[in-house]
């Protein structure tokens, strides 16, 4: 292993050797591989390092295969929704694939009152959401932080009829050890932040200036948010900024650092393609672009390597390619999403990426229904204090079925009686008949149906 100061615990050299020396595995080699991932137990990140190289078309088919059988054993039909929510679009740094950033001088500039984050979030709850994922620039300096756990205060204190988010997840510049800790007090659910890039040469390009330019810095960022506590942590690749097989390799080093050092890897991985965004170039033109097919691949080696870690897609991607996706391990998707400071409550700012799906949440819950799949709001573990390893505990392969399957079908049932038009309620009522056959115990299934008479008679936020 050859480190440097520059790169951290991300061995380039090794990823380098590997990708120029090695040959894709046999057939006989991928068979016993994907063997093994059918125990449900994960694979050893040797074993993902091999199917990596797989270009076969058949033996792609005989991965996603697995992928699928894994999603289907482990996770059902459950998919979660959130919808981010962009507080500041300030930003101090130049990242050359985002519209937030601070040579973009034709952006309107925007950061919120409390009182438009109010509005933001009853216009959320109203819709049905109960999650949100808090997103911001990275131009408020000093006073940044305090500013988010106002931010925090407010959204959780915001209540419109039965409605509340119940979970905040953050997507913000990375903090110090201390910063982390108040971050942890305010409640968070999980903290997010993506490397973008792990190529060292490739970062410090697309990050000329600002904070973020520090590879090392951001990096780093998880190692501090677990030393403050915070066991929920989401990592993520911007993809189309350099070769993808590098970057899983590398997010396979940033996985087993972690663990070596926290016993811990991270609670989900995002896997966003650069979209189109006003006033920088480079992501109408990506220099690395990720097709659909090798999409499709990296989607399925993370479903088969950490078959409990959740997986986040956006909503950009087309329904065919959603579909699919969803089918090898998408755990987590968001619904009506607006990329401005003020986009749900019409205030007018520059937003971050143009969004292909404008969507409400009630169409995109009525698409994903009628594909069969679950929408769920659920936000139990969090609130039980299931983070970290009490989460590891629970995620195994009956136990996801018998604790997360029902709390999918009462949160949903919530939004089928308080938010959904008549076409989503019709469809979504059969789903949940259908789908309480899949309960894998009589208890529990008696339990979730006496839950859902509850919800019919105005109870609200019941959960296993
Ligand atoms: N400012 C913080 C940061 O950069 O980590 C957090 C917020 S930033 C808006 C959230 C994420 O947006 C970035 O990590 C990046 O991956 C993503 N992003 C930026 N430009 C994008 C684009 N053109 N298409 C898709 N995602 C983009
Ligand atoms: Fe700022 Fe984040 Fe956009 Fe970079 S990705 S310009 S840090 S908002």
């Amino acid at each position: 292993m050859v480190l440097t100061k520059e790169t951290g615990f991300i061995d380039h050299e090794s990823i380098y050797d590997y990708l120029a020396n090695t040959k894709p595995p046999e057939k006989k080699e991928i068979e016993e591989i994907l063997a093994h991932a059918r125990e449900l137990k994960g694979i050893s990140f040797e074993e993902t390092e091999k199917l990596l190289l797989v270009e076969d078309d058949e033996q792609l088919e005989t991965i996603f295969e697995t992928a699928n059988y894994i999603k289907n054993e482990i996770y059902g039909k459950r998919l979660v929704l959130f919808a981010p929510l962009y507080v500041s679009n300030l930003c101090k740094n130049d990242c050359v694939y985002c519209g937030f950033r601070v040579s973009n001088r034709k952006l309107k500039r925007a950061t919120l009152t409390l009182e438009q984050v109010k509005k933001e979030i009853e216009s959320l709850v109203s819709q049905g959401h109960k999650r949100v994922l808090l997103v911001s620039g990275e131009g408020l300096g000093e006073s940044a932080l305090d500013y988010t756990i106002k931010c925090i205060e407010t959204i959780y204190s915001t209540k419109v009829g039965n409605g509340e988010i119940r979970r905040i997840n953050v997507n913000i510049a990375p903090l110090s050890v201390e910063g982390f800790k108040r971050l942890k007090e305010a409640k968070i659910g999980t903290y997010q932040l993506f490397q973008e890039t792990y190529h060292y040469p490739t970062y410090k390009k697309v990050h000329p200036g600002g904070p973020k330019s520090d590879y090392l810095y951001h990096l780093t960022a998880m190692d501090r948010a677990f030393k403050a506590g915070i066991d929920d942590v989401g990592i993520g690749i911007l993809f189309g900024l350099y070769d993808y097989r590098f970057e899983i390799l590398a997010l396979l080093q940033h996985i087993k650092h972690l663990e070596k050092e926290f016993g811990l890897g991270p609670h989900t991985i995002s896997v966003p393609r650069i979209e189109p965004a006003d006033g920088a170039p480079l992501s109408y033109n990506p220099p690395f672009p990720v097709s659909d097919r090798e999409f499709k691949k990296i989607i399925a080696l993370l479903r088969i390597t950490v078959p409990y870690t959740g997986i986040i897609l956006s909503t950009r991607e087309t329904p065919k390619m959603r579909r699919e996706a969803f089918a090898l391990g998408v755990s987590q998707i968001s619904a009506g999403s607006r990329t401005n400071p003020g986009g749900y409550s019409s205030e007018d700012s520059g937003e971050q990426f143009s969004l292909g799906d404008h969507r409400t949440i009630d169409e995109v819950i009525y698409d994903v229904c009628k594909f069969g799949y679950i929408p769920s709001f659920c936000t139990a573990c969090y609130r039980l204090g299931r983070t970290g390893l009490d989460f590891m505990d629970l995620a195994k392969p009956g136990l996801i079925k018998l604790y997360c399957l029902p709390n999918a079908l009462t949160t949903f049932k919530e939004y089928l009686v308080d938010y959904a038009s008549d076409e989503t309620r019709k469809t979504g009522e059969k789903l949940i008949e259908k789908m309480l056959g899949e309960i894998p115990s009589k208890k529990v299934k008696q339990k979730t149906i006496n839950a859902l008479k509850r919800i019919e008679n105005g109870e609200r936020d019941i959960y296993l």
